[in-house]
């Protein structure tokens, strides 16, 4: 698991699309892609998010997840070094259920190539006595994070049927981030004074939040 965030942060964390503020290019796209899945009864394809640390993109899956109505499983490149550790997470998955891989750009070759199946076939193949067996996956998204695009094999960023890259937040939208907070910290602020702090935030939620 991963938890280098602060104790506050879950509870901070928009659990909603409606509640996620800026992005609204993202906002407006994903809630597209999710009414049509649920209407069709369908899984939502897998996600890509690109773009900086600390913009969003571990609360878009969540949210997205959430929005969905199933569960998450929450790993990271750098954690899976083992076949099996993958292996695991997949086999153990609900159905309908999101798996967020953060800094995915940083996943063993042999370790991506498992995905591939997972994600194309939602099967998983594994060796057994010399002989290779395929087990049948529940379905799934799978919404994966980098912050380096530029490092992603071609192949996997072929398979991620949805692709987002987050920016920057301009000053509006990073002093509705933080106000919103106050308000579930019950922490009185005004509109001034989230603008200011927003102004020395580099247009990041992470940094306006630990201000
Ligand atoms: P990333 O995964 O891109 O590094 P996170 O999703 O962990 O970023 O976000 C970092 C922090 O900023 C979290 O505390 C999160 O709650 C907050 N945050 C990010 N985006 C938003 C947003 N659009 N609205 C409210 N809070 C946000």
């Amino acid at each position: 698991p991963m938890d280098n965030d602060a104790p506050s942060d879950k509870a901070l964390r928009p659990q909603t699309l409606a509640t996620f503020k800026g992005q609204p290019h993202i906002s407006e796209q994903l809630s597209i892609f999710i009414s049509a899945a649920l209407a069709r009864q369908e899984n939502l394809d897998h996600v890509l998010l690109c773009g900086p640390p600390g913009l969003g993109k571990t609360t878009l899956a969540g949210i997205i997840a959430n929005e969905m109505g199933n569960g998450i499983k929450v790993t990271s490149g750098p954690l899976l070094q083992k076949p099996g550790d993958l292996a695991t997470l997949l086999v153990n998955l609900e159905p309908g259920d999101t798996l967020f891989i953060d800094e995915i750009h940083r996943m063993p070759m042999f370790i991506e190539e498992v995905l591939y199946s997972a994600m194309e076939d939602g099967a998983l193949d594994i060796m057994m006595e010399d002989k290779s067996i395929r087990l049948a996956l529940e379905p799934f998204t799978l919404v994966g994070a980098t912050t380096r695009a530029g490092m992603l094999s071609a192949p996997l960023r072929a398979r991620f049927g949805i692709h987002f890259t987050l920016g920057l937040y301009n000053q509006q939208d990073l002093a509705e981030v933080i106000l919103d907070a106050s308000r579930r910290l019950d922490v009185e602020l005004t509109r001034e004074g989230a603008l200011i702090v927003a102004g020395c935030s580099r247009g990041t939620p992470r940094i306006a939040l630990r201000n």
